[in-house]
């Protein structure tokens, strides 16, 4: 017979999902190290289950157990090897607990796994608690985790979850609960400290000095809550602005940067922002999620909202306070709010204003920072069209002009520029070696324009949705419309006259057919004899990563267009052999031809090209075979 509400049901069996039973795995066999770092997580957790009741208090005024006081109680047993977290919070339904101790709801669960074998392997447990897995890590200490539990709705039923984190865990019914959820941790032989007075109160101290919720340990209030964001900048110290980080970020790092401001007006702020020292996507852990809290005085309206400030924001950490939203402002109305997106307009000008102040104070930790965070300032100006003016300024990039490894700003590269110089001028490429071994900047540098090199793809589409920085067009020195500034480009010989240089260009484009567009003369040019334009919108790196992504066999012929060297002796040598041995001038002209593509990164499959060159060399060095085929 199915059991009935009040008949209480035996404990049910069940099988931890794959990814928690690896994840245990490592956590039970792998880290030994840091083992305390589960109290901050244990803890953490009440807190987040306190804010949410505290915010649901809020909405409904008259829920059960209003008068319930909000807090955190930690009991040890030192004799029976036991510590108890007890929290007044939220607590959950039978569903919660199985979704949430049972699984791992967020994506990304496989790499945080390969992640977590590695970081465990380097015993670097920093990062555990960064990716969602906090209340695992209580198996770190524990050989059985027995975790209480009734959610706050009116007619909720106590649950009790047991596991011994090797498979399995049971759920049973349990009588008589009040709101929250109690985790009783059965420490492990060598985990006995933690359930010692003076062990816990030193640990609680040294992570959870910020939880905003009364802490009692075995009675006695340990934690002064304290909104630091809301305290006067000049009487908290470094050290109090970085444990409040650590707290935020759960992590033992040293902020990088640090805004703390507030105003009056348009709205009422106090706002302390945080940049961290390292750009996790950048190390590869996938897409980071928001970090800043929105509250509203200092009762937290939300964590890590998304859509609150720009999605390029996200590296940021830290707290935002308005005393100008309603305090029961909801979670799904929250992104409509012309109030929230009037806050979020502010806090992103301020920071944008921020990064720039930091940039004339310390160029050289501002250059840090760019290298390691100026993707997010590119996705920007992508993104957000209402600050990319702002966002340009705060590129940095190195060009011809810098030493390697030393940036400028456009500012800089437009306050430098030769009289008569109208545009700025970039170019795209693997490195700075490579650019400069390419045909693209040799006309500019040698009529002394400097060049910005661009080593990141996506610098060419941040450059294309920019337009142009200070009323200057943002050209690439692979286009064909380059307009280049008055002189000509010197070279080895005098040019071909018009005639000739007319008449080889169309020999050369009748032969080439529909490979290219067109054939010119270049302007350009010093030391490459011949060199692809782009005749479309697109840069080469655009174009290349377009083929890429489309897996295309080869670019049409009609956005390319072949420009010669009319200075350069094998283009003289090549006008001559068009009208006398023509099977060698088409053979050289292909050879050119593959070698534009390949400076362009546009030859797809150079096996034909090799073919070739090495039928020329035979030829070269006095043998008779590897006539190319066309010879014949
Ligand atoms: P995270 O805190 O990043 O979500 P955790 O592994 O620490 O990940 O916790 C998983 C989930 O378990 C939480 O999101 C929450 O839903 C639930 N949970 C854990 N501890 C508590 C608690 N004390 N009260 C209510 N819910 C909790
Ligand atoms: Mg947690």
């Amino acid at each position: 017979m199915a059991p009935t509400a009040d008949t209480p049901r035996a404990p049910e069996t069940h099988s931890f999902q794959a990814e928690v039973q690896q994840l245990l795995h490592i956590v039970i066999h792998s880290l030994y190290t840091d083992r305390e770092i589960f109290l901050r997580e244990l803890i953490s957790n009440a807190a987040d289950a306190l804010e949410r009741v505290r915010h649901e208090l809020l909405l409904n005024p008259e829920l059960p157990e209003k008068d319930t006081e909000q807090r955190i109680a930690i009991t040890t047993r030192p004799d029976a090897k036991q510590l108890v977290i007890t929290d007044t919070g939220i607590g959950m339904t039978r569903e919660e607990l199985t979704e949430s101790l049972g699984t791992i709801a967020r994506s990304g669960t496989r790499e945080f796994l390969t992640r977590a074998a590695e970081a465990a392997k380097s015993g670097d447990l920093n990062l555990i608690g960064q990716f969602g897995v906090g209340f695992y890590s209580a198996f770190m200490v524990a050989k059985k985790v027995t975790v209480e539990t009734r959610s706050f709705h009116a007619d909720s039923q106590g649950w009790r979850w047991e596991s011994t984190g090797e498979g399995e865990y049971t759920i049973a019914q349990a009588e008589e609960l009040p709101r929250g959820t109690r985790i009783t941790l059965e420490l492990k032989d060598d985990a006995e400290e933690f359930a010692r007075d003076w062990r816990v109160r030193e640990i609680v101290r040294k992570f959870s000095n910020f939880v905003p919720f009364p802490i009692e340990i075995d009675g006695t209030r340990v934690n002064t809550v304290q909104a630091i964001w809301a305290r006067n900048r000049n009487e908290i110290t470094a050290q109090e602005y970085a444990e409040f980080f650590r707290f935020l970020t759960n992590s033992q790092e040293e902020p990088r940067y640090r805004l703390h401001f507030t105003a009056d007006a348009p709205l009422a702020i106090q706002a302390l922002l945080f940049v961290p020292k390292d750009n996790l996507e950048r190390l590869g852990f996938g897409r980071m999620e928001p970090g800043v809290d929105l509250y509203c005085r200092r009762v937290l309206i939300q964590k890590h909202p998304e859509k609150f400030l720009p999605e390029w924001m996200r590296f940021v950490r830290g707290v935002v306070d308005s005393d100008d939203l309603p305090l029961n402002i909801s979670r799904e109305t929250m992104q409509d709010s012309a109030l929230v997106r009037k806050l979020a307009r502010v806090i992103t000008g301020r920071f944008l204003k921020f990064l720039a102040e930091e940039a004339s104070r310390d160029a050289t930790a501002f250059g840090e920072f760019f290298s390691h965070f100026g993707r997010f300032l590119k996705e920007g100006i992508i993104e957000d069209p209402a600050n990319r003016q702002e966002l340009a300024k705060l590129l940095r990039f190195e060009t011809s002009g810098t030493e390697k490894g030393k940036t400028i700003s456009l500012a800089d590269y437009a306050a430098r520029m030769k009289p008569g110089q109208k545009d700025i001028y970039f170019v795209n490429g693997p490195s700075r070696e490579a650019i400069e071994a390419g045909p693209y900047v040799e006309g500019l540098l040698s009529r002394g324009i400097e060049v910005i090199y661009n080593y990141d793809p996506i610098d060419d589409f941040v450059f294309e949705d920019l337009g142009e920085f200070e009323e200057k067009k943002l050209v690439s020195a692979d286009r064909g419309d380059v307009e280049l500034p008055e002189g000509e480009s010197t070279g080895e010989l005098e040019p071909l006259d018009t005639e000739k240089a007319n008449a080889l260009c169309g020999w050369i484009k009748k032969h080439l057919g529909e490979r290219v567009a067109s054939v010119r003369a270049s302007k350009r040019l010093v030391k490459t004899p011949a060199a692809i334009v782009t005749e479309s919108a697109m840069t080469a790196t655009m174009q290349r990563l377009l083929m890429a992504a489309n897996k295309e066999e080869a670019l049409p012929g009609q956005m390319l267009t072949l420009e010669i060297n009319p200075r350069h002796p094998l283009v003289h040598r090549l006008s001559e052999l068009s009208g006398a041995d023509e099977p060698l001038a088409r053979e050289l002209t292909d050879q050119l031809m593959d070698n534009a593509m390949l400076a362009a990164g546009l030859l797809l499959d150079p096996r034909g090209m090799v073919e070739r060159l090495n039928a020329l060399l035979t030829r070269a060095a006095g043998g008779a075979s590897g006539a190319g085929k066309d010879r014949a």
